[in-house]
C-alpha cells in the first residue's frame, strides 16, 4: 500500500517539474486497479474526489492542486486518506484478498445512538443518494471513515480523537450534519475503531 503512495507522490512531483497536467497514473494494490488523475487548478489547497467501483475493481483517484510543491506535504494526506477510504471498500466486498479480510475483523454493528433526523441540513453542491447523514451513518462509510482517519492519524503522529473531532466539525461546517449527529458519529467512529485496535497508545515505537 505504501509503495502505491509513493509511486504516486513521485509521479504527482514529475507532473509539477515537466509543467503536465491532466495526467495519469496507473498502479494496483493486489487485484485492485488503482488510477490517479492529477489536474493543477488555481486553488489554495489541495483536494481528492475518489471512488471504488466493485464490478471493475478499480479506485479512481481525482486529485487537484495548484503546481506548486509547496502543496504536496497536504495532497499527500488527502491521497493517502482517499487511496485507504476507497480500499476499504474493496476489502468490504471481499476484493482484496485474504490478509486484508482478515484485518476487518468483525462489520461495523451499531452499539450506539442512531439519529433518527436523517434530513441533511442545507448545504451547496453535491448530496449523495438519501442524504449525508445516511451517508456517514451507513456501516460501511463508517468503517471506511475510520480507516482513513486511523491512517492520516499514523502519518500526521496526531491522536485518533484529534482527527475525528477535526473530521466530525468539517462535516459540521460543510453543511452535512448537525452538531448533534457529528457528536453521535464520533462515538460511532470510537466503537468501530476499538474493534479493529486503532488509536491505542503504542508502548513500543521500535517500528
Ligand atoms: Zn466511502
Amino acid at each position: 500500500m505504501n509503495y502505491v503512495l509513493k509511486k504516486t507522490m513521485n509521479f504527482i512531483r514529475e507532473c509539477i517539474f515537466k509543467n503536465k497536467s491532466n495526467e495519469r497514473l496507473f498502479t494496483r494494490v493486489g487485484e485492485i486497479k488503482v488510477e490517479c488523475r492529477v489536474k493543477f487548478v488555481d486553488v489554495k489547497f489541495p483536494s481528492v474526489a475518489a471512488s471504488y467501483n466493485t464490478n471493475l475493481r478499480r479506485v479512481i483517484v481525482d486529485l487537484h492542486m495548484a503546481r506548486n510543491t509547496s502543496q504536496l506535504p497536504e495532497a499527500k494526506n488527502e491521497l493517502m486518506s482517499a487511496l485507504y477510504h476507497e480500499l476499504e471498500h474493496a476489502a468490504q466486498e471481499g476484493n482484496l484478498g485474504p490478509q486484508y479480510t482478515k484485518q476487518r475483523t468483525k462489520p461495523f454493528s451499531r452499539p450506539v445512538e442512531t439519529p433518527t433526523d436523517f434530513d441533511t441540513p442545507k448545504s451547496s453542491g453535491y448530496v449523495p443518494a438519501g442524504g449525508w447523514v445516511k451517508y456517514y451513518f451507513s456501516p460501511w462509510e463508517i468503517e471506511a471513515y475510520v480507516v482513513e482517519m486511523a491512517k492520516l492519524a499514523k502519518l500526521q503522529r496526531k491522536p485518533l480523537a484529534d482527527v475525528f473531532n477535526e473530521r466530525a466539525n468539517e462535516f459540521v461546517n460543510n453543511g452535512h450534519i448537525s452538531r448533534r449527529q457529528a457528536d453521535m458519529l464520533i462515538k460511532d467512529w470510537q466503537a468501530y475503531a476499538e474493534t479493529r485496535g486503532f488509536g491505542k497508545k503504542r508502548q513500543s515505537t521500535s517500528r
